[in-house]
């Protein structure tokens, strides 16, 4: 028995907010969430805008939201637009963006609330939100998630059936001021998806399954093709669409330890989110792979073995990467990816001196 569903209405395709937007239908004044300048650079914060004044419906910009979004930053947005009257949310911009909006959309419905409330309890409601994406790689146009940053430094997702988006609009466009390091870190995001979400799945949805299968072959062939001809749309779109596709598979089965031990190399170290997982997948997949190899085999399809993914992130050239970390954060984040819920989704039994071992090996030469 399976079942799927997403609760998100996708429009996909060349100025599409332009063609397709009927911002009437969610509000008659937007709070717009961006982060300081790819929501304008790359031409989606202009359509938006465009669009929304010619439906006459009038929008408040909140352009502060960071990589890794804080917490402060989303309660002082939930502020601004409870103080504005705004009555729907349009994110704009990668996952961060993104996933900030979805907390502003439900914290701007309650004074009382503070950040730290959308991990405690069922969340009740949400304004609605519009999620126009400006990387290829979080899906977090599609899924139930928002990853914020607590006020100790601690990455940590809350799960909501209200942070699915109510709409999202796709737009390849959006994704070719992406610089490289910004294309390759979120296309190995929606690569960490696929692989970590179908690993979790083990054949069981065949709808989680197609989609991880096409996910990982589109990336495996077209995040090469992008990098070599970075202005071509066609390519872009095939990631643009994979990464969607991806954030379809985690909205069914979460992400596995992965995630969890790249979490600190992002809030600690500045790490983009999606390298911070790739640089440790091929390692704890060949763990997993010594307890259950075919598990992982087909996981990774339509890379034919873990070899050849290898060779995929070598030509990427995160092969040799490493950061400086001190023996106490390696003490400190090993412990806490051992207790990490992501362990009970993840095969094979993985133990704090295995996650010791991981941050180990990226460990750079002090100076
Ligand atoms: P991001 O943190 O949103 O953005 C990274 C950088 O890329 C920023 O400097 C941003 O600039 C820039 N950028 C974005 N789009 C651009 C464009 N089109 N042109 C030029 N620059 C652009 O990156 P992300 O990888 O998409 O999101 C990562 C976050 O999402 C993490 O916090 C992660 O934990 C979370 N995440 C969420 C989910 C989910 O399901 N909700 C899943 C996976 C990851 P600006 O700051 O100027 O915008
Ligand atoms: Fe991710």
């Amino acid at each position: 028995m399976w079942s799927f569903h997403i609760p998100t209405m996708v429009h996909f395709g060349l100025e599409v907010v332009k063609k397709h937007a009927d911002f009437t239908e969610c509000g008659s004044k937007a709070f717009i969430v961006t982060g300081k300048r790819s929501a304008r650079a790359s031409g989606a914060l202009y359509d938006v805008t465009k669009t929304l004044t010619g439906q006459n419906v009038t929008f408040v910009i909140f352009n502060e939201v960071e990589e890794n979004p804080s917490f402060s930053t989303v309660e002082k947005g939930a502020s601004l637009l409870r103080n504005e009257n705004c009555d729907f949310v349009i994110g704009i911009g990668g996952g961060s963006p993104l996933d900030a909006a979805k907390a502003i959309a439900v914290l701007g419905t309650d004074p009382e609330m503070t950040a730290d409330d959308l991990y405690s309890g069922e969340i009740e409601y949400s304004l609605p939100v519009i999620a126009i994406p400006t990387t290829s790689g979080t899906g977090s146009e599609v899924t139930q998630y928002s990853v914020l940053t607590d006020n100790n430094g601690n990455k940590r997702g809350f799960s909501s059936f209200h942070a699915f988006p109510l709409s999202s609009f796709l737009d390849p466009r959006y994704t070719l001021t992406m610089p490289e390091q910004v294309t390759i870190s979120t296309a190995l995001d929606a690569l960490s998806h696929s692989v970590e979400g179908e690993l979790i799945n083990n054949g069981a949805n065949l709808m989680v399954k197609g989609f991880s299968l096409k996910t990982t072959g589109l990336v495996r062939e077209y995040l090469p093709r992008v990098l070599d001809n970075p202005e071509n749309l066609l390519y872009r779109e095939k990631l643009q669409y994979a990464a969607m596709l991806a954030g379809m598979v985690i909205a069914h089965t979460g992400t596995t330890v992965v995630h969890a031990v790249g979490y600190p190399l992002s809030s600690r170290k500045g790490i983009k989110h999606g390298l911070a997982n790739a640089v440790f997948l091929i390692d704890i997949f060949r763990r997993i792979s010594s307890s259950a190899k075919e598990q992982v085999t087909k996981a990774i399809e339509p890379f034919e073995n873990l070899d050849e993914l290898s060779e995929f992130f070598k030509k990427l050239g995160i092969n040799n990467f490493s950061v400086n970390i001190e023996e106490e954060e390696i003490r400190e984040w090993a412990e806490k990816a051992a207790k990490a819920p992501h362990n009970q989704r993840t095969p094979g039994k993985l133990d704090r001196d295995f996650y010791e071992r991981l941050y180990k090996k990226i460990k750079g030469v002090d100076e």
